[in-house]
């Protein structure tokens, strides 16, 4: 569906990151990976996926947190594939605390990778997809970006950011072609959702156990983890042309967490 696109997923050397950039080179598209990681373990992941997608993979190791980093893997991105046609912003890290204790300098990375991020390598991108006619920008939020759990306030507040930043620039390109959504999941088991549960136990005062059946799946009434398949397969349609008309949009894979 994909051949001759490139793409560039952030944070992909992980969770569900890597399971969009495996969707899209399973698509045929190039793909530029990024994140953090063993060196081994991220370069055999791009041997995979360039096999998968019959094109090519990269691996950038820039830091979201810093704009000069963002830039160069772009310009890299471009220079090799020829274009960036579909950006999936999906970089995120957690910290949970109480707001009267919430280190600062973990407020500010939170906002950076989570939310700055994406406004560095939409700002980047999009006026070529608007020249070439064609575009995807993929914003992995959160059920978080439409409501509140306690403790995560820079995380929160990055999401619902994040989904205001996609209503706008959606706005800002519609005519062109190039559509920008969100996709917000509920809890999916990856590594990030894995390494929160010793902190919210502390925090909480509670067993991890009860983090997880009680904390995390309590909201979602589907008493399931989302699996990072079905995050893969919405990122899947918002690039095919049944979705040319869905823009702006921010849309739910949790369970029904946000009926409730
Ligand atoms: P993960 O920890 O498995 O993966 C995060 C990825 O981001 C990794 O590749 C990591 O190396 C990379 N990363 C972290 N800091 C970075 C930085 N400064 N620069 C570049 N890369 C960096 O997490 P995940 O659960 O797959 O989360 C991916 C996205 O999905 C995040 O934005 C997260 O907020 C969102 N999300 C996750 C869940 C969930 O339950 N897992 C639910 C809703 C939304």
């Amino acid at each position: 569906m994909l051949k001759g696109k490139s793409a560039i997923v952030t944070g992909s050397t992980s969770g569900i990151g890597r399971g969009i950039a495996t969707m899209l080179a399973g698509e045929s598209a190039n793909v530029m990976i990024n994140g953090f990681g063993d060196r081994d373990e991220i370069e055999q992941l791009r041997l995979e996926l360039a096999e998968l997608s019959g094109g090519s993979c990269l691996y950038s190791d820039a830091d979201m947190m810093q704009p000069d980093q963002i830039e160069a893997m772009i310009c890299e991105s471009t220079e090799k594939f020829g274009a960036v046609d579909i950006v999936v912003n999906n970089a995120g890290i957690q910290f949970v605390s109480p707001i009267e204790e919430f280190p600062a300098d973990k407020w500010d990375a939170i906002i950076a990778i989570n939310m700055t991020s994406a406004f560095h390598t939409i700002r980047h991108t999009l006026s070529a997809m608007k020249n070439s006619g064609w575009g995807r920008i993929i914003n992995i939020a959160s059920a978080h970006s439409l409501v509140a759990s306690p403790y995560k306030s820079a995380y929160v507040a990055a999401k619902h950011g994040l989904v205001g930043m996609t209503k706008t620039v959606a706005l800002e390109c519609a005519e062109y072609g190039v559509t920008v959504n969100a996709i917000s999941p509920g809890y999916v088991m990856t590594p990030l959702v894995a390494n929160q549960i010793p902190a919210t136990a502390k925090t909480r005062g509670i067993s991890e156990e009860n983090v997880i059946n009680d904390v995390m799946l309590a909201n979602q009434p589907t008493k399931k983890f989302v699996s990072i398949e079905e995050v893969a397969d919405v990122a899947r349609f918002l690039c095919s042309s049944g979705a040319n008309s869905i823009t702006g949009a921010n849309i739910s894979i949790d369970g029904g967490w946000t009926a409730a």
